[in-house]
């Protein structure tokens, strides 16, 4: 599937979260706020974090991104 089926189809990573998916986490997809906030988690883990994760996997990102889904709360 190209990036635009993905697109429009998918929904974001964060359940409960209906929102149209915005930019890639590992192999999932989020939306514009979900996204924003993952990026400001991962800056706050520091320099090394953002810039080991631009050389990880998919597979790897994978897993940064479900730590990160866990402290995530829907409202
Ligand atoms: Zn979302």
């Amino acid at each position: 599937m190209d990036w635009k089926t993905i697109l429009s189809q998918q929904r974001c990573l964060i359940q409960d979260c209906g929102n149209r998916i915005y930019a890639p986490g590992g192999k999932s997809a989020l939306c514009r706020d979900h996204f924003l906030e993952y990026v400001k988690w991962r800056r706050k883990r520091g320099l090394a974090m953002f810039t080991k994760y631009a050389a990880m996997t998919m597979d790897e990102r994978d897993l940064i991104v479900s730590e990160w889904s866990k402290t995530v709360k829907v409202e």
